[in-house]
């Protein structure tokens, strides 16, 4: 194990052990839910939208150390975006967690980089992004990544 992987995977169990924004933001106007039944991740995630930049941002709920670690890394990384900047970082990510590449612009959330070797994990890193997604288009019908093709676009 190089002594980056193990910096990364240290990352991972920081945030699942002691995640960050963790809880509905008192200004939350935007929800969306988030399942993954192939592993029984399950979170809500809340956003405060004003005009096009993500003020505040929460998320609630239970899984594997991998979407846990994610979600919390994720609410690091986008809140005070605009939505633009968030959906093109998901998007990134979304690459990476599915082998397309690595990008250094990601910053921390390449610790879970590793994650495109399995592919049953590639839906557990990339659930909370979904979720995020459908809370900025306020979608109401529930994310589920049961049938996804590598947590692909739902
Ligand atoms: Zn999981």
């Amino acid at each position: 194990m190089t002594d980056l992987s193990e910096l990364y995977q240290d990352l991972i169990l920081d945030h699942s052990r002691s995640p960050r924004h963790f809880g509905k933001p008192p200004d939350a106007n935007r929800v969306a839910l988030g399942h993954n039944p192939l592993c029984g991740d399950r979170y809500t995630v809340y956003l405060a939208v004003e005009g096009d930049r993500i003020t505040a941002i929460g998320f609630e709920g239970q899984g594997c150390a991998i979407s846990k670690s994610s979600a919390s890394l994720m609410t690091d990384a986008v809140q005070g975006k605009t939505r633009a900047e968030a959906e093109a970082l998901a998007q990134r990510f979304q690459d990476m967690v599915t082998g397309k590449g690595k990008d250094e612009s990601l910053g921390k959330l390449q610790a879970l980089a590793g994650v495109a070797q399995y592919p049953i994990r590639v839906k557990c890193a990339s659930l909370a992004w979904h979720t995020l997604r459908a809370a900025l288009d306020s979608r109401k019908e529930p994310v589920n990544l049961e049938g996804t093709e590598g947590g692909g676009s739902p």
